[in-house]
């Protein structure tokens, strides 16, 4: 298995949000007294594009008077943001094996920008796209701006809508279980490829 080109899921993939995202989902939700979800119970419940899950808590709220709320919660978290172990050294990795990195994220473009300064990465990726709230209506987008040869590209997330994602546009999917999708819901995506982290991924890259 060799790709030539990959396209990286941010949350849950090569960073650890998972914290902060469940404390600033929790501020949402209380401004319209609606009880706090404890780890699990956001693991089950959430899902992408988000306007879903939050269209099932909040129905009558328009998403973008939730995201003034998620938004200066977010930045206000306790936990902090950290990059998943394995990550740098994956990326690391593809440059030397000459692999085109990309990241289609659907964090709000603000913080996702600031991720990737605070942890030095930006220099690993060709482009990103953040703030997708459907990944799907941007992937063949990506491929034909990049000249991106769907039999040679892979989309890795930790989400349903990642593999979907990658399905949609005809590419591989590689799903990780690092992030906010247990296995056995990811499964459920029937992914192409399933890896504990990166770590397994570069070592399948490293001795393909
Ligand atoms: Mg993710």
């Amino acid at each position: 298995m060799m790709f030539r080109n990959l396209i990286f899921d941010w949350s849950g993939t090569l960073v650890d949000d998972l914290g902060p995202v469940i404390e600033a989902t929790n501020i949402v939700l209380e401004k319209y007294q609606i009880d706090s979800l404890d780890r699990e119970t956001f693991c089950r419940r959430f899902r992408l594009p988000y306007s879903e899950f939050y269209a099932e808590l909040l129905p009558h709220i328009p998403l973008a008077e939730l995201e003034t709320h998620f938004r200066p919660a977010f930045d206000a978290a306790v936990t902090p943001v950290t990059v998943l172990p394995h990550a740098r050294e994956t990326l690391e990795c593809c440059v030397t094996l000459g692999i085109r990195c990309f990241v289609l994220t659907s964090m709000d473009s603000v913080a996702f920008e600031r991720q990737m300064d605070q942890f030095n990465l930006r220099h690993r990726f060709e482009a990103t796209y953040s703030g997708v709230l459907d990944k799907r209506e941007l992937i063949h987008q990506i491929l034909e701006t990049h000249d991106l040869i769907p039999r040679e590209t892979a989309f890795v997330g930790d989400m349903i809508h990642d593999v979907e994602t990658a399905r949609h546009g005809g590419i591989s999917s590689i799903a990780v279980l690092t992030g906010y999708n247990r296995a056995e819901v990811l499964a459920t995506a029937r992914p192409d490829l399933t890896v504990p982290d990166l770590g397994v991924l570069r070592e399948l890259f490293e001795h393909s």
